[in-house]
This record gives structure tokens, C-alpha cells and sequence, in this order.
């Protein structure tokens, strides 16, 4: 029998095909079990899963999210651990899209999760398994607050001439089309981690946040809030990615609707141009670091540049050079700088993408540690010289405890 302390939060993040789960105490930051439901409605399910030290995976069918989150429960009581007995606080859910309606933690009732059905459009591939999982969840423990944490919420109040696009303004208000960014609780934990971590108030912490991990995206953060980010109306725009583009000339999605692929007049698929929807998938599945090497586990990639493969070294520079674009318009948006913070898988491990994103800045007052760099840690770390001015920090990421302290303080103020 697991002791599960009241007041601990059940943490979901439901994708399309996924559902990652963690069981926490936000005080103490406990970690009773944690996991990932994958291939879910797919050929070949299967459920990691992890508690009290033991690493299981289950391979069952998981016909659709109400299955996964009924299996995981099953394998919970299997750990000794009874959700609908746990007395906990909350179940915090990841949103990705907020749209213009949510800004903060939101208890979740019939009115919210309309709302959240209504601007599914906004993050067509995000929202409905979202919402799949906060009803599938709702159904098992009813009596549980459930808390929707949105991942657009901290880019809010982004300032308005950061959010909008430049197209016609009509045409922008009847699509709800603006900059909404993502990723909002990682740099909104991250940028507050940083400024503990300096022994400073956030409110008197300049901060470029570069969370780098499968997904990336770049803040630009002043005092708390963040001004700017590399995220859009989607999360395709920005940073080269794991699989997706980040920016390209909107140009090309014509080009490629339009223009029949060389080589393929006539006949086939490709001889009419591409669909919107094969469009989609180039752009966030076949393209960044896999579309341009083959390859997006940033330790491969780091291998083969190191071997000398020539397609690996191109897709590293082009993905260096866009983050150097970033941080160098941040720096100048800013206007003074204290820290730069690194954090996510690429960025809390790789230390060749640290050093390599601000090498020769040195005029900047940027200046890495070599040694400092090298060191391998979970904790917040400076890897900047002494006599660097600017502060460059590794800081972990954690967004489940993030949602799991976020979902247990609206709760309690019900
Ligand atoms: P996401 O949550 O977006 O799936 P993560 O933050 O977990 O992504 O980051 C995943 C990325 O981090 C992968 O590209 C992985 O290769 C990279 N990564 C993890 N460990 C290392 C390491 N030691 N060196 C380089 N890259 C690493």
C-alpha cells in the first residue's frame, strides 16, 4: 500500500494519440507515479509506467483515451494506489490552446469546457484529445476539482505589437489569428526558477528563455512578463524543431498546393500539388532536424555531426543559426539583459548547443564557462564565467509540478 499524503494532484496531458500522467505533491514535490499511455486507438498500445522505483510497461489495448486512463488506474491500484480515495487536491490538465478566453488556472465546469470545444479550431490536433481526457477523467473521479492549465496563458497579455500579424486586420479578427505562443508554463516556471536562483525579484529580471526540447520556442521575458515569443498562432513558428519548421516564407505552402513536384507531371500523387492537410504534415512532422538530416533525437544528430555525416552538420548550423536570430532579437528588444536560461531536453543536456548558440559574444558581456558548461546536473546552474555580465543559467524544467502547484492553488480557493 502506497501512502498517498492529501492534497496531491493527479497531472494529465492528453495528445492525440497520448496521454502522459504524473501523480504529485505539489509541497513536497513527491512523485508517486508517473507515466505515458502511447499509441492509443493505434496497432501496437502500450502504457510506461512507473512508481515507487518500479518501471513497468503494459501492452494492452487502449481502443481510446477513456481506455488508457481506466488502464492506468487499474495499474495506480495495482501500486497500491486508489485515485477515488486519495483525497487529492486536484487534476491539473495541460490545455495547449487558451485562444483569447483563458489567462489564468481555470476550474473546469460545463461552461469552461464548452468554451475550450469552442476555439478547438485554434489547435484542431491539440484540444479535442484534450478535452477527451478532461471528460474521461471528470467521469472517473467526480468529485475531484479539475483545473485546466493553459499553455498560451502566460503569452496573454503579450504587447500588441508582438501578438499581431501583419495581414488584414479584418481578416485577422474573424479568424482569430494573432501570436499566441507556447510552452507559457515552462517559461513562466523557468523565467521564476532563474530569478530565485539569482536571489533577485522577477520583477527586476530581464530574461531570454530558451526552452529546447522536441519542441522549442524562445522568450523574451522583462521583469515577469514575457514580451515577446518565438511561437505563433500555432506552434510551428519560430525555432528549428524536432520535426517542424519553425519560420519559413508563408510563401512556399502555395507553392507546394500549386506546383506539381518535379519529376512527378502526369500521374501520382504529388502531380497536383500538395493538400493542406499533406501540407500540415510536412511542416510538423517531416521537416526541422528530421526533415533535414533524418534524424530528430538531438543526441543522434550531435553524434553524426561529430563523425563528420555532412546532412547532420547542415541541419545543426541551420538550427544554431535560427536560435542565434532569436536571442540576438531579444537582446536588442530587451535593451539590457541579465540572464539567459537555457532548459528542456536539448537545453538542460546538450552542452555543445549551449556553447555554440553564444559563442563570440563575448562584446555582449555573454562569456561561457567551458567547464561550467561541461558539468552534468538536475539542478539550476550558472555556466557563465564570473566576469560574464550577462548570467547564463541551465535551469530544468518541470511543467508537471508547474500544472500539479497551479491546479492545487485554484482548488483550494474554491
Ligand atoms: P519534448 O518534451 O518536446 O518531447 P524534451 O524536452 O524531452 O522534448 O527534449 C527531447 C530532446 O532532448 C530530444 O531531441 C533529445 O535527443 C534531447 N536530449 C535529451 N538528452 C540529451 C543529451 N544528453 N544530449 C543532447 N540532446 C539530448
Amino acid at each position: 500500500m502506497t501512502d498517498i499524503a492529501p492534497g496531491a494532484v493527479l497531472v494529465i496531458n492528453a495528445g492525440s494519440s497520448s496521454l502522459k500522467y504524473q501523480l504529485v505533491d505539489p509541497r513536497t514535490e513527491d512523485v508517486y507515479a508517473d507515466g505515458l499511455a502511447e499509441r492509443i486507438g493505434e496497432d501496437t498500445p502500450r502504457i510506461k509506467h512507473e512508481a515507487g522505483g518500479r518501471e513497468r510497461v503494459l501492452e494492452t489495448a487502449l481502443p481510446d483515451h477513456r481506455a488508457a486512463i481506466a488502464a492506468v488506474t487499474e495499474l495506480l491500484h495495482e501500486d497500491g494506489i486508489d485515485l477515488a480515495s486519495a483525497e487529492l487536491a486536484a487534476v491539473g490538465h495541460r490545455v495547449v490552446h487558451g485562444g483569447r478566453s483563458f489567462h489564468a488556472p481555470t476550474v473546469i465546469d460545463d461552461e469552461v469546457l464548452a468554451e475550450i470545444a469552442r476555439i478547438a479550431p485554434l489547435a484542431p490536433l491539440h484540444n479535442p484529445p484534450n478535452l477527451v481526457g478532461i471528460e474521461a477523467v471528470s467521469a472517473l473521479l467526480p468529485d475531484v476539482p479539475q483545473v485546466a492549465i493553459f499553455d498560451t496563458a502566460f503569452f496573454h497579455d503579450l504587447p500588441e505589437e508582438s501578438a499581431t500579424y501583419a495581414i488584414d486586420a479584418e481578416v485577422a479578427r474573424e479568424y482569430a489569428i494573432r501570436r499566441y505562443g507556447f510552452h507559457g508554463t515552462s517559461h513562466q516556471y523557468v523565467s521564476r526558477r532563474a530569478a530565485e536562483f539569482l536571489g533577485r525579484p522577477v520583477s527586476e529580471v530581464n530574461q531570454i528563455v530558451l526552452h529546447l526540447g522536441n519542441g522549442a520556442s524562445a522568450s523574451a521575458v522583462r521583469g515577469g512578463r514575457p514580451i515577446d515569443t518565438s511561437m505563433g498562432m500555432t506552434p510551428l513558428e519560430g525555432l528549428v524543431m524536432g520535426t517542424r519548421t519553425g519560420d519559413i516564407d508563408p510563401g512556399i505552402a502555395f507553392q507546394l498546393a500549386r506546383v506539381a513536384a518535379a519529376g512527378s507531371e502526369g500521374s501520382g500523387p504529388n502531380s497536383q500539388g500538395m493538400t493542406i492537410d499533406q501540407i500540415d504534415r510536412l511542416y510538423n512532422k517531416q521537416s526541422g532536424l528530421k526533415g533535414l538530416c533524418g534524424d530528430n533525437d538531438f543526441r543522434s544528430v550531435l553524434e553524426r555531426v561529430d563523425a563528420g555525416d555532412e546532412a547532420a552538420a547542415l541541419a545543426y548550423k541551420v538550427y544554431l543559426h535560427r536560435l542565434r536570430h532569436y536571442i540576438g532579437a531579444y537582446m536588442i528588444e530587451l535593451g539590457r539583459v541579465d540572464a539567459i536560461v537555457f532548459t528542456a531536453g536539448v537545453g538542460e543536456n546538450a552542452a555543445p548547443v549551449r556553447a555554440d548558440a553564444l559563442a563570440h559574444l563575448e562584446m555582449y558581456g555573454i562569456e561561457i564557462d567551458p567547464e561550467r558548461n561541461a558539468v552534468r546536473s538536475g539542478e539550476p546552474r550558472r555556466i557563465s564565467t564570473d566576469s560574464s555580465t550577462v548570467a547564463v543559467l541551465v535551469v530544468p524544467t518541470n511543467e508537471e509540478l508547474a500544472i500539479a502547484r497551479q491546479s492545487a492553488a485554484v482548488a483550494a480557493s474554491l
